[in-house]
């Protein structure tokens, strides 16, 4: 813009005006002599002298304006660079806020042509929540005239956004009023900067514990939650080493694997003990960056944590509930699975055998029935207390269910014979450790524990070991209990005996291999009232095999199901051949009935069924049952039991004695006769204990008005004592064994041979 004319200017314009007429002058009095000569010579010649004076006079001032516009010219453009594309937008307002004039920036920056802007409100180009800004940004202009700045977001034409800084001052417009200058700046990456900072500055200031370090483990910095977390605060921390945090609880190998995981990734993650300002320790889940910077490598390390001591403690209480039990606190049979399995592949590895203990305690049920669970829980937990304090600190001891305890021996010896040796004394010293009586709440009681031990190899299956350790305690049992038992060779074909058995068992039904036999059941007169029977399986090979041997496996693989009903569908048929026979259409069956069976839901319906099948008098069906299902389930027995005796059908409470024997629980149930375990029948007369169980039994059954019968009579004198006691049923050897049909009948022919 060109500046106005001062003074002095002026009076050199004067001057220069001076010297132009000056100029002027001297050159037309040099041509006078050829001006015209119609006018007075004085007059023309000043006319002529005049007019040249001022057609030069014009020259030169032509000359100088040329000279100007060039200067305009040159000054335009410099306006034009310096206004038009100055980095800034410029416009000029109406104390309104119209735009008056707008600079091609600021057209770029709003994306907006003039013409657009122009006359236009400038709060049109204001994000509609910003405008407030705005308007008191120049209602303070107005009022104050001092210059004010602003931020706030505009508008495109294409509708983003940018952010903006106006810095506003006001002006005369020359008209008598004011004009608003307006300097805009775009201050979108600033702003974008500083929310960066503060997303920073918030994340830092997290829920997590942060920790940032040099290379050196140097602590550096630490937030508030770290603090919260740890209970150090920053004073304590910063400038120590990182190792004040530790736990102790981590070996040296946890950290190396830490820092060649993070070395390598640039990453580590993980749980991790660390200790609390207190001492107290706790568990974080922990995450630490490497910070690479270009060129310089790794700078710092960032350390992200949260705190999941609460989460670990909830967890190891589901981990206690899934793994241990409850009662004694030892781990379970899911653990122990686990640990021997873990066994049987250290074992592979090192080459040594370990070794598998099962402890039965012996006659626990007998405690546990008679003196109540809570005391038999008493006993249970002691004795798992004295296992756990005579095995190493590296052996397991679980509770497998019950009374039955489980001892795993790892990596004793790559000798076979040293580490049985081992494992023996170790059973041995178990069984001395229960020989101090025990106090159950007062009571002195004195236990003792039977030893199943198997030795485990890398080619063992858990199944195997399992099933060995089984088998050699079963046989300490067998052997009188309080012993100690070793899987060995023999008891390995037994094993496999049984496992071919479960094979063979599968065919015998389509294979017809199954027979019942009959064992009578005499009266104090002789009398034969009915037979049990008893099933006997015609083996093609083995020849014929005794249910002891089959039975629990066909329970245990639930083909007892298919047997039973075998066993049943038999019994009536016989029950109907016999029916018009005159001396056995009276004879009842006793048909024995296991617990698997009993407890199908649609087992009444089966016998109803069978009985109306075969069309026989259901009055002449005994069932024998035993406490194992009465115990199992009361109420679905009585149930049972009610539905069948509505036919008709008697029941009798086999092996009597050996179980509960509760006498609330047997009024209950709809029985006709109670029958004497053999084994209290086996020592009478003689064993006091055996005399007086039997007579109790047997003064029981009456007072319940149930009918007495023993099994296993082999002898006179057992049948006299019987008899003197009031037992007017007897079932034995002294009778008879069990027998084929045939042999039965013939027997039947000569009962009245039959000791009286
Ligand atoms: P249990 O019901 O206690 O049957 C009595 C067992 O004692 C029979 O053995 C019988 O042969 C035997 N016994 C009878 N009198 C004497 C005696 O004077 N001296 C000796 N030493 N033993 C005698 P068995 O037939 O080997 O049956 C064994 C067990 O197998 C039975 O015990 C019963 O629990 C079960 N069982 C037999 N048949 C069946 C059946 O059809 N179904 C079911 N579920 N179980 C059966
Ligand atoms: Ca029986
Ligand atoms: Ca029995």
């Amino acid at each position: 813009m060109k500046r106005k004319k001062s003074k002095s200017d002026l009076k050199n314009a004067e001057v220069q005006a001076q010297i132009l007429r000056g100029q002027a002058e001297l050159l037309v009095s040099k041509d006078a002599p050829s001006l015209s000569k119609d006018l007075s010579p004085e007059t023309s010649q000043d006319l002529l002298q005049e007019l040249h004076i001022h057609q030069i006079e014009l020259e030169l001032q032509n000359e100088e304006l040329l000279q100007q516009k060039a200067e305009l010219t040159k000054e335009k453009e410099r306006y034009f660079d310096l206004y038009e594309l100055a980095p800034v937008g410029y416009f000029t307002l109406t104390d309104e806020g119209k735009i008056l004039q707008a600079n091609l920036t600021s057209t770029i920056l709003l994306g907006t042509p003039k013409s657009a802007l122009l006359h236009h409100l400038i709060s049109n180009f204001i994000l509609h929540e910003d405008q407030d800004i705005c308007y008191h940004n120049r209602k303070k202009l107005l009022s104050t005239h001092l210059p004010q700045t602003c931020e706030l977001r505009m508008v495109k034409s294409d509708g983003s956004q940018f952010w903006a800084q106006l810095d506003s001052s006001i002006a005369k417009n020359g008209k008598g009023g004011m004009d608003l200058r307006i300097v805009l700046h775009d201050i979108t990456q600033r702003k974008k900067g500083e929310s960066d900072l503060s997303v920073a500055a918030i994340a830092f200031e997290s829920q997590n514990g942060i920790i940032v370090t040099d290379t050196k483990g140097i602590i550096l910095r630490t937030n508030q939650a770290f603090s919260r977390i740890t209970g150090f605060n920053s004073e304590d921390t910063i400038g120590k080493p990182i190792t004040i945090l530790k736990s102790g609880r981590h070996n040296k190998q946890f950290y190396e694997r830490m820092w060649s995981t993070l070395n390598a990734q640039g990453r580590w993650q993980g749980e991790i003990w660390n200790r609390r300002k207190n001492g107290e320790i706790y568990a974080e889940l922990l995450t630490i960056t490497a910070v690479q910077n270009e060129g310089l490598g790794v700078t710092h390390y960032v350390g992200n944590f949260s705190d999941i001591t609460e989460d670990k403690e909830s967890e190891a209480a589901i981990h206690r509930l899934a793994y241990y039990d409850a009662l004694t606190s030892l781990p379970n049979r899911r653990l122990l699975q686990d640990r021997i399995t873990q066994a049987i592949s250290s074992s592979a590895r090192s080459g040594e055998y370990g070794a598998l203990l099962f402890v039965d305690v012996d006659h626990f049920k007998i405690l546990n029935d008679t003196r109540g669970h809570s005391v038999g829980d008493l006993l249970l937990m002691d004795v798992a207390q004295r296992l756990r304090a005579n095995v190493r600190q590296s052996d397991t001891v679980g509770r497998q269910g019950g009374d039955e305890f489980v001892i795993l021996l790892d990596n004793l010896s790559c000798e076979m014979n040293e580490a049985a040796t081992m494992a023996q004394q170790l059973g041995e010293k178990l069984r001395e450790t229960m020989e101090k009586p025990f106090n159950l709440n007062g009571l002195e009681y004195h236990c003792k524990i039977s030893v199943g031990i198997s030795l485990l190899t890398k080619d063992d299956t858990i199944e195997d070991l399992l099933r060995q350790a089984d088998l050699a305690l079963y046989k300490a049992k067998d052997a009188g209990r309080n012993t100690l038992r070793f899987f060995d060779p023999e008891m390995q074909k037994e094993l496999e005996f049984r496992i071919a058995l479960e094979s063979e068992l599968n065919l015998a039904i389509s294979e017809k291999q199954f027979r019942l036999y009959y064992q009578p059941q005499v009266d104090s007169k002789g009398n034969v009232k009915s037979v049990e029977a008893l099933i006997r399986w015609s083996h093609p090979r083995r020849g014929i095999v005794a249910p002891d041997d089959f039975i629990h496996l066909a329970e245990e693989t639930g083909l007892i199901l298919t047997i039973g009903k075998w066993v049943m569908e038999t019994a009536c048929s016989q029950l109907k051949q016999w029916e018009t026979h005159p001396h056995t259409s009276a004879l009842k069956i006793a048909v024995n009935v296991s617990a698997k069976e009993f407890r199908q839901s649609d087992y009444v319906a089966q016998v109803e069924r069978i009985i109306k099948a075969s069309g026989i008098n259901p009055m002449l069906l005994k069932l024998e049952l035993t406490e194992s299902i009465v115990i199992e389930n009361m109420e679905d027995t009585i149930e049972k039991m009610n539905a069948l005796k509505q036919f008709g059908i008697t029941f009798s409470m086999d092996d009597f004695g050996t179980g509960f024997s509760s006498l609330a629980y047997l009024a209950q149930l709809p029985l006709t006769q109670l029958k004497i375990d053999k084994s209290f029948v086996d020592n009478i007369p003689g064993t006091k204990n055996n005399e007086m169980i039997t007579r109790t039994i047997i003064t029981m059954g009456h007072g319940l008005e149930m009918h007495v019968i023993a099994e296993g009579v082999e002898t006179q004198a057992q049948r006299e004592f019987l008899k003197a006691n009031g037992c007017t049923a007897y079932q034995g050897y002294l009778y008879s064994r069990p027998l084929p049909i045939t042999e039965l009948e013939e027997f039947l022919k000569r009962t009245s041979l039959l000791p009286a």
